[in-house]
């Protein structure tokens, strides 16, 4: 019996084979737009997310999505950083965790209630410059010709 449900993006019924829970014609969808920010990117290196997002028609969320997932990464000012380590907060440019945990995960350590609490009160320089994006080399699957 197939797994039907809903798809995240557009709430079509689909046959949920796995991975992300969206409908074939959403993940067409996803990919060509991230060939467009990544096509977009490296004609205008160091465009901002809402440059992005606004030039491209894409949602800011959408490109999160992408950082998320690693294909992307935030270059620049860190203290505009709009991801956050999902174990403790601290400000990441790329993926789902801050280096220290990765770390930690991989090391398979319990994480302690006291950890999670500690918060990192950084005191640095308060610039506001923007928020720089990159897509990721190692994801880069066609390349590009000269
Ligand atoms: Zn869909
Ligand atoms: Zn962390």
């Amino acid at each position: 019996m197939p797994d039907v449900r809903n798809c995240k993006r557009c709430g079509r019924i689909f046959n949920y084979i796995g991975g992300q829970p969206i409908c074939h014609a959403c993940r067409e969808k996803e990919e060509a737009d991230f060939r467009r920010v990544k096509e977009y990117l490296y004609e205008n290196p160091g465009a901002t997310l809402s440059e992005v997002s606004s030039a491209l028609d894409i949602s800011v969320e959408q490109i999160k999505h992408y950082l998320r997932e690693g294909r992307l990464e935030i270059v620049g000012n860190e203290r505009n950083l709009i991801l956050e380590c999902e174990r403790c907060g601290k400000s990441i440019t790329t993926g789902r965790y801050c280096n220290e945990c990765a770390k930690e995960l991989e090391k398979g350590l319990k994480a302690t209630a006291r950890e999670m609490s500690k918060k990192l009160s950084d005191s640095e320089d308060e610039k506001r410059s923007a928020v720089w994006l990159r897509y990721v080399t190692k994801y880069g699957d066609e390349k590009r010709k000269p």
